[in-house]
């Protein structure tokens, strides 16, 4: 039987099989090459608070500057990355570009108390994470690590125990991104000891059709304060997302609605000019 299957293997493809492998080829030569040549860059997605809309913080989103295919999202080469090993390179890579932006930021005046950066779970494994950073100099306060509540799927093991402790040691916050989709995120609010949890706009999608869902989106911002937890709403879309999250309580607000991810030239142009609280903000808490 296995013999038969070898000797019929390329049958066992489909040619849609056969472009995906060849593609999956192709994007990890031309990722190797993209790290070498440092054509990934870092975008920046401001947090608000969540009554006043004053910019709190930016989230660090890796973009792949593709020189034929242009600026390429992380749906798109992250998972093949992962899968040939280069995505705690990537992250390294990201980490330093942006808090070198982050430092230009203070340097210029510009308003930005703290930046984030999303790590896989390879890099929370890496050895080099914690010297890396210690490395940077970072004061106190200004950088938070998001990681996936799927780190969890694996047994928590002593060894991220002991990052997770050490990031906190250095003044490097917790975040706990995607909450509410993963499997173990009750149980990861005791051992990460997070600084914030980030809703999962899975979860805060729908919230104003569904009464159910509000009193869940509640619910989870009730648990995060009181474990003295700050909580971020993420993928706001409309201005009434917005005055209800803020009503539910939610801290900090994150989405479209109040701006997209940026290049550093397009984001630095933002907080230059200065966010006042946008008309459909205030139209949408005056209706509630
Ligand atoms: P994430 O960390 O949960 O980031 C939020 C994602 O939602 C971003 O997608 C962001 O552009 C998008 N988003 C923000 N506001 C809205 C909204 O209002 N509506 C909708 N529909 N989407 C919104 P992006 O930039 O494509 O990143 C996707 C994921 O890739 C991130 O999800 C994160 O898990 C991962 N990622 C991004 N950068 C890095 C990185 O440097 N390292 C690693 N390991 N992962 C990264
Ligand atoms: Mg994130
Ligand atoms: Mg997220
Ligand atoms: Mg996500």
């Amino acid at each position: 039987r296995a013999k038969s299957l070898g000797r019929d293997r390329f049958e066992l493809f489909s040619d849609e099989m056969q472009n995906q492998i060849l593609t999956a080829k192709r994007i990890g030569d031309e990722l190797r090459e993209a790290l070498e040549k440092r054509h990934f860059v870092p975008y920046y997605q401001p947090q608000f608070d969540a009554r006043t809309l004053e910019i709190t913080g930016v989230e660090t989103l890796v973009r792949w500057d593709h020189p034929e295919r242009g600026v390429l999202a992380p749906m798109q080469f992250l998972k093949v990355a992962e899968d040939i090993n280069l995505l705690a390179a990537i992250d390294r890579m990201v980490v330093e570009m942006a808090y070198a932006d982050f430092r230009a930021w203070q340097r210029q005046g510009l308003a930005v108390p703290k930046i984030s950066v999303n790590i896989s779970s390879r890099r929370l494994r890496d050895p080099q994470l914690v010297s890396d950073l210690r490395e940077m100099d970072i004061p106190r306060g200004v950088m938070s690590v998001e990681l996936l509540e799927s780190i969890f799927l694996d047994e928590f093991e002593d060894e991220v125990a002991e990052t997770i402790a050490a990031l906190n040691d250095l003044g490097i916050d917790i975040e706990i991104d995607d909450f509410g989709t993963g499997h173990a995120s009750i149980i990861g609010l005791l051992k990460l000891n997070p600084a914030r949890l980030k809703i999962d706009r899975a979860l805060v999608g729908p919230i104003p059709e569904s009464s159910k869902q509000q009193k869940l989106v509640r619910a989870i911002i009730d648990i995060g304060h009181s474990l003295n937890i700050k909580v971020v709403a993420e993928g706001v879309e409309t201005w009434a997302h917005a005055a209800l999250l803020a009503d539910l309580g939610c801290d900090f607000l994150q989405g479209y609605v109040l701006a997209k991810p940026m290049s550093r030239q397009d984001f630095e142009t933002f907080a230059r000019g200065g966010f006042n609280v946008p008309r459909g903000f205030s139209d949408a808490r005056r209706m509630r």
